[in-house]
């Protein structure tokens, strides 16, 4: 038995942690920077004032983590974010095609866990912080379930808190609110009528009882909800969860201070709108439904912005401006709220796209003032209207891989962020995040180390792509369909389609490239015609426009509209070709600093097949040497090397003149970057992405068997042979792709060890 005798006062237990970076808040940009160091091999801790992980992407909140693919509706083709969150969203993919949110915490737990170097401390609040000079020393964090506070002193600190705790603390620069226009230039600058901050929300779902439920509303229910909530005609009794998110609130209040108070007028806002659902009699269909699950903390869209060395801006993304120091990627549209959120009169948001994904410059990741700090997830460096777009998870957790890479090139070396800014170390930084799967747009992997570089590149089969087979479903040219190729420098192979005609027509076709190598928006319009076409089936239509291009790179040839025109379509999927639909056009409301142009999206599977067609002569766009080429996803090409589908024994040979020494190969599998994976809730057609290759065989020039990787789901393999091997040749064989298409890899590198 324990006995205490009464004393004055009592001190809680205090545990030292000492650490080479400590990561504060554990949200997707938490979890992925903290994962990221360690594998660096640094020792973490990571501290999470709450019971699971990723932040408003767990169960206790349930949003679906987007970044740049935008759920497939912009022209930001093949852009999800690769590296860790690439591998967690995968792994999720494969356990949790449903998106049941629990699942996800599991998902994010084992992958912390399965770190050895990262510490990690669930319910454990950050509230203090000591500094020596212009750095911080330690960071104080209290967990009321252990009743233990834990003392973390480290030589570098990254807050991922959302509301940047640890910075605030330690004296950080920051921001709250909207700049003017005059301070950056940003002509979508919101005036203060429309409101310079971004509320709360809080979701909920329901669910079928099978029998009648009653609902009786507590006491501080919303009244009258049609009265007091103008878009009340947008509830129904099948959206929840994150197509709620327009129940927000508290942009007019302080929210970090007011959470509290913007919590319950959210509970109001929810148990009203279901009193409504309910109780109104405007719902028969609601008569079984009961409450399933509503949200217990609020999902916080915006409070602080921290002050980096520079702050991006509206102009940045719109421009798509290149950075030197550019480390990661975003590509959401700038979404502004109104900050009356669901009281508003106005639509819930505000979002304008540019052409293609933007650069998020290192500067923006760590304090202008407090030396050893790094910044992750909303709280970076930007202007309130950038922030409408960077503040997304998966663009968070892409910039938060780049900060935790960034401490491990400071740690052990003395360096602080600061110190990486330019010059050498900024470059070993680009090329220590592109090794890890980041996809920083534009900038080429520059690997002297990786000898497959120096290597002479063969396959089995090269996939020359001459025609797609006519075995697809017909697709109305109810809107205009585009069918994307990538096209070596020089004449545009001419391209047959096949059409079913209900009247003779005149059809109108073009032949379209981007302004931009890299982007994927079609507005160059390079040739135009009008094809006569007779009523039938199976009518060719012929798209020989004879012109030259000055560079390699995707055309797309467009179909216009035509009400009498079905386009037939295939089921032949191969790495990096996609059929687009003209979906809408962004029409910029007056001068706020946004461009116009199409949008030209690809559907998601199950749909989305390529069009049928026949080429005059085959794309020359799937050859081996692509492997070793820097790009380890579609860009101005496929980047991939994709195998004859007749060979029996698909495989790529990597060859020297000179017997090399290989310890570590890494291999960059087709995940289709173009799928969004969000995270929970919207659900997706397969576990395995079909693009994928499930089983590879490596082997040395004698043949004997180096490795072999069975029941892959996974973007990256990382092979680390028990002992280095002396060879003057290595085969990789494609044994099994996920789905029935070509075999295709994008990457393959070979270090000594
Ligand atoms: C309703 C709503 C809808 C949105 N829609 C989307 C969407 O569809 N897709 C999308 O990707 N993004 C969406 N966003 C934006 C996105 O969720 C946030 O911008 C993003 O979560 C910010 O990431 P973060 O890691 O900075 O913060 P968070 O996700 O909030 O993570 C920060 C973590 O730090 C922890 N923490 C806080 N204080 C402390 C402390 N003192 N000590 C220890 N830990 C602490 C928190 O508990 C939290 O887990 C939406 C946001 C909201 C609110």
């Amino acid at each position: 038995m324990l006995r205490e005798p009464a004393v004055s006062s009592r001190e809680l237990k205090t545990v030292p942690v000492a650490c080479d970076l400590a990561v504060i808040g554990g949200g997707m940009a938490g979890v992925c920077c903290a994962i990221t160091a360690a594998r660096a091999g640094l020792k973490v801790a990571l501290v999470q004032d709450r019971p699971v992980l990723g932040g408003n992407a767990s169960s206790e909140i349930r949003l679906w983590v987007l970044g740049a693919t935008a759920h497939m509706t912009n022209n930001n083709r093949w852009s999800r974010e690769g590296g860790v969150l690439d591998e967690l969203l995968i792994e999720n993919l494969a356990r949790n095609p449903e998106g049941n949110a629990i699942i996800f915490d599991t998902v994010l737990l084992e992958k912390v866990l399965a770190e050895p170097g990262v510490t990690l401390l669930l319910n454990t609040a950050a509230f203090e912080v000591k500094k020596t000079g212009d750095a911080i020393a330690s960071v104080r964090a209290f967990c009321s379930q252990n009743s233990t506070i834990y003392d973390i002193s480290a030589p570098l600190f990254c807050d991922a808190s959302g509301d940047g705790i640890v910075a605030f603390l330690s004296g950080a620069a920051f921001r709250m609110g909207a700049e003017p226009e005059a301070e950056f230039g940003e002509k979508f600058a919101p005036s203060q009528d429309y409101g310079e901050l971004l509320g709360h929300s809080i979701y909920f779902y329901s669910k079928d009882a099978g029998r009648p439920v009653r609902f009786t509303p507590p006491s501080y229910a919303l009244d009258d909800v049609p009265a007091n909530i103008p878009r009340y005609q947008r509830f129904n009794t099948s959206t929840e969860g994150c197509n709620l998110w327009w129940i927000e609130w508290g942009g007019r209040g302080d929210t970090v201070h007011d959470t509290e108070a913007i919590k319950w007028e959210l509970w109001k806002v929810v148990y009203g709108v279901w009193n409504y659902i309910k109780n109104s009699g405007k719902f028969p269909d609601a008569a079984n439904l009961t409450l399933e699950w509503v949200g217990l903390i609020p999902g916080k869209r915006e409070s602080r912005r921290f002050e980096g060395p520079y702050m991006l801006r509206q102009q940045d993304i719109v421009e798509q401006r290149v950075f030197d120091d550019a480390v990661a990627h975003g590509g959401w549209s700038i979404d502004l709220h109104p900050a009356d959120g669901i009281y508003s009169e106005r639509p819930g948001c505000n979002q304008w796209h540019s052409r293609g994904v933007y650069q998020i410059p290192y500067r923006c990741l760590f304090s202008r003032n407090v030396g050893n700090l790094f910044l992750a997830g909303r709280i970076i460096s930007t202007s309130h209207v950038a922030f409408g777009s960077t503040r997304v998870m998966a663009t968070c957790a892409c910039a938060a891989q780049a900060a935790g890479a960034a401490a491990a090139i400071c740690s052990g070396r003395n360096l602080l962020p600061a110190d990486l800014a330019e010059g050498p170390r900024l470059k070993e930084l680009q090329r220590s995040l592109i090794r890890a799967g980041q996809h920083i747009p534009g900038v080429r992997l520059d690997d002297p180390d990786d000898l497959a570089r120096k290597a002479k590149i063969t396959a089995s089969s090269s996939l020359a792509l001459k025609e797609t087979k006519p075995d697809g479903p017909l697709l109305p040219l109810d809107r205009s369909r585009a069918q994307m190729l990538p096209v070596q420098k020089g004449r545009v192979p001419a391209a047959t389609f096949l059409a079913s005609v209900s009247e003779d027509t005149s059809l109108r076709i073009e032949l379209r490239s981007t302004l931009r190598a890299g982007n994927f928006s079609p507005d160059v319009v390079l040739a135009s015609k009008v094809v006569e076409l007779k009523a039938g089936e199976d009518v060719p239509v012929l798209a020989d426009f004879g012109v030259e291009v000055d560079r390699a790179g995707y055309v797309y040839f467009c179909l216009l509209k035509n009400e009498r025109v079905q386009v037939r379509t295939s089921e032949t999927r191969v790495t990096g070709l996609l059929s687009l639909t003209l979906s809408r056009t962004q029409t910029p409301d007056g001068d706020i600093g946004v461009e116009a142009f199409e949008f030209w999206c690809a559907t998601r599977r199950p749909a989305g097949e390529n069009l049928a067609f026949t080429l005059s002569r085959p794309l020359d766009a799937f050859r081996p040497e692509n492997l070793a080429n820097g790009f380890a996803r579609p860009t101005t090409g496929t980047n991939a090397w994709a195998a004859d589908p007749g060979d029996r024994a698909p495989s790529v040979t990597l060859s020297w003149d000179r017997a090399q020494t290989i310890g570590r190969i890494e291999i960059g599998l087709d995940t289709d970057f173009d799928h969004p994976l969000e995270s929970v809730q919207h659900g997706h057609p397969e576990s395995v992405i079909p693009f994928c290759l499930k089983r590879l065989r490596v082997r040395d020039g004698a043949g004997k068997t180096l490795a072999e990787v069975t029941d892959n789901h996974q973007t990256r393999i990382s092979i680390r042979l028990e002992a280095p091997v002396s060879t003057k040749s290595l085969v990789f064989d494609a044994l099994e792709p996920a789905g029935s298409v070509p075999p295709a890899l994008f990457e393959i590198r070979c270090y000594p060890g």
